[in-house]
Order: C-alpha cells, then structure tokens, then sequence
C-alpha cells in the first residue's frame, strides 16, 4: 500500500512526500457505557489509512483518493467544503486545526485504507487522525494528542453530520501496539494495559455479519432515555450519582419499583459492564485470557437479553463460538448488526472461521466476513 501511494503521489503531484499513517479500532469490552460516565476499551489495529503529504505553497487542498480513485480540490475556508463525502474529513480536520489556532496552508495528498468501511472499526476515525496528526507535526502546532483525537470528533460532529462520542478518535490518535486502553468516559483518565494475545496463543478475529437493522437510531434514543430514568430515580437516594455509571448495584436495587422492569433491566446491564471491564483490566494483568473471554461472553449475554440491542445473526454467531469453545465471544459496537469480536485460541481458529462462515451461509443466507486484526500503533509519521 505505501509504495502504491507513492507511486500515485510521483504521476499526480511529482516528486515525494512525507508518509503518516493512522488506524481504525477494536473495542474489546466497555459497550453503551460512554453515555453513561463509564468506562471503554479499545485499542488500534493493524488496518488503517496511510497518506503521502506535501505542502503546495498554496492555500488549496488538492487530494487523490486512491480507494475511490479521485481527485478533488478545495480551500480552507468555511464555505470550501467539498461535495466529496470522503474530502470532508480532511476538510474538517483542516478546518478543526485552524479553530484552535493552528495553522494549516494547502498541500498535495495521496492516500489509502485497508479499514473495511462502515463494519464497526471506525475507518472514518482512522482517516480523521491520520490527517490530525499529519497536520499538527507538519506545521508545528503542538496540539496535544487528546485535542487531536476532539479536532477527528469535532469533524464528525461539524462536517460529517455523525453525532458521535471520543472513544474511536482517542483510540486511533493514543493506540500502541500490544496495548488496549481503558478510557474513563466520565473524566477522560486513560491507562494502558498489555493485550498481546498472539504471544499467549490467542487470535483476535471479527466476524462481520453484513447485516444492519434499521431500528438502531431510535433504539439507542430510548437507551440512553432508560439509563437517565434510572439514574435520576437513584440520584434522589444518593445525590452524587451523576451517570448511571456512579451508581452500585445495591442503589439500583432500592430503585426497583419506582422505575419500569425495562430502565431496571438496561442499567442492571450497565452497571454489570462497569465491573466487567474492571474484571477484564485485571485479568490481562496477570495474562488470564480466559477470564477475559468469560465477560465478553457475559457482556453478549447481557447486551442479548437486559439491554436488548442484539438480533438474531449476532446471537446465533455468539452461540456458535460458545459451542465450538471460543474462549471469548460477543457482540461489538452499538448493536442491531455488525460484527462479533471474539478470542480464540489459535488451533482452533482456522476450524471457528470455517464452520463461522459456512454454518451462517446456510443459516443466513450469505456469507459473513472475516477479519482478524492485531493490535498496534495508532497515528504516527512513517520513517
Ligand atoms: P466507519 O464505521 O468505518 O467509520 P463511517 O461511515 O463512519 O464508517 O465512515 C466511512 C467513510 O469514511 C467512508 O464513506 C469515506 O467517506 C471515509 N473513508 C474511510 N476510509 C476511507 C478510505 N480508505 N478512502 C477514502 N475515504 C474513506
Ligand atoms: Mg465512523
């Protein structure tokens, strides 16, 4: 990919140009806990966007997708905005950069991905970081990474009309290879801990059910609405319950008759992934991979049958792991579609993948998709 890019930049541009490259996301355990003030854990993979960047000594923008093969030009003005949806990320990163006072002039790219687009692993995030951090270490900004990763959420946010949270921009902009990071949603504290299930005999394979339920918008409205329910009825008992996240199991439980059976069931659920993810952190500390894969397990479960945003693909892929021995499965992201993360110990990963795609084709009626990934770096120049 980097000598394509390369090439690409010498027949448009001429010449060369400084490589930097970023990275889409996994998020191992921590889902519907960002809205709720708890914690995520994700971590960058081996699949991501690299771009060749120069500054043209102009003040236009001219870049070359080599994914969708075209080539566009614009200013860094406000009212220069593209009509390519793809140019819009990196207008709202330049756009973004010079909100907070950093410079950016115009400059020639050619870049690519290998991020499957639209599948969960965030290949808008890694476009978005790549040209955050690009910029910034370009013209010297010294923008720390963290207003980085809100320059690619503010991007998504101003230019891209996706409302989304910080976890995938922070995950792209601080990944390290052999790491995840637990990310505290409610004060933004992070810390690293080691993931490097390669070395201990495991694989990290998706499995991409290709499917995406409509319902997903209006469901997570009515998530997020259950948590705040709950979260106010326990406020009342213990005023320091800011997010649901605040809150023990114990409060919820004095609450249990004051809110409907459905909020109870969401935060039970909720509450439950906090401590999930606590569990996981120290399981990885003592390199206990099968303790992790028992709460992605529980958190299926519960995604499954407390928080109800599952569907029958991802189920029927969740029990299939669980059968075949998988040491853990569920389902990532929002839910109503997608993939399943799932650890797998490596002599039985060529038979999980074959039977995965085999067994849900017969069921389904098509192929789901396979994607293992390797967690590594996030944004950073090529030398
Ligand atoms: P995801 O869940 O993968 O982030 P999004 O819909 O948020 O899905 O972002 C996908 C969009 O990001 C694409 O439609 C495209 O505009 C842009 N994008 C991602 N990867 C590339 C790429 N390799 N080349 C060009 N544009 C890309
Ligand atoms: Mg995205």
């Amino acid at each position: 990919m980097i000598a394509k890019i390369q090439d690409k930049f010498k027949a448009v541009f001429g010449g060369s140009a400084d490589m930097y490259a970023s990275a889409g996301r996994i998020n191992l355990i921590g889902e519907h806990t960002d809205y709720n003030g708890g914690y995520v854990f994700p971590g960058a993979i081996d699949k991501g966007i690299v771009a060749a960047i120069r500054p043209n000594g102009t003040n236009k923008v001219r870049a070359f997708s080599l994914d969708y093969n075209e080539q566009t030009e614009f200013g860094l003005e406000e009212a220069d905005k593209p009509k390519q949806a793809w140019a819009c990320y990196i207008f709202g990163v330049c756009r973004e950069t010079i909100k907070r006072g950093g410079k950016v002039e115009g400059f020639d790219t050619v870049f690519a991905g290998d991020v499957p687009l639209g599948a969960g692993l965030s290949s808008s995030a890694a476009l978005e970081s790549c040209f955050a951090f690009a910029i910034n270490d370009i013209w010297q900004n010294g923008i720390d990474k963290f207003e980085l990763a809100k320059i690619g959420q503010s991007t998504e946010h101003n230019y891209c009309g996706v409302n989304c949270g910080i976890m995938d921009q922070f995950a792209s902009c601080f990944g390290k290879k052999g790491c995840l990071i637990r990310l505290n949603c409610k004060t933004l504290e992070y810390k690293y801990f080691p993931f490097d299930p390669e070395a201990a005999g495991y694989k990290l394979v998706l499995v991409d059910s290709c499917v995406k339920h409509e319902l997903a918008s209006s469901a997570y409205n009515k998530r997020r609405a259950s948590c705040e329910n709950a979260a106010a009825a326990i406020r009342k008992n213990h005023p320091e319950v800011e997010f649901l996240s605040d809150a023990k199991r114990l409060w919820l439980e004095e609450v249990r008759t004051e809110i409907p059976e459905e909020d109870f069931l969401r935060a039970e659920y909720v509450i439950g992934e906090l401590q999930r993810v606590l569990d996981v952190c120290d399981a990885l500390e003592r390199g206990d991979f099968e303790t992790a894969g028992e709460m992605m397990y529980q958190t299926h479960f519960g995604m499954s049958k407390l928080y109800e945003v599952s569907c029958e693909e991802l189920d029927w892929l969740n029990k299939l792991a669980r059968k075949m021995d998988v040491t853990g499965s569920r389902v990532m992201g929002g839910g109503f579609g997608g993939c399943t993360i799932n650890l797998v110990k490596a002599e039985l990963y060529d038979a999980f993948v074959a039977e995965a795609k085999e067994q849900f084709s017969a069921r389904f009626g098509h192929a789901p998709k396979i994607y293992d990934v390797v967690i590594s770096d996030g944004a950073r120049k090529l030398q």
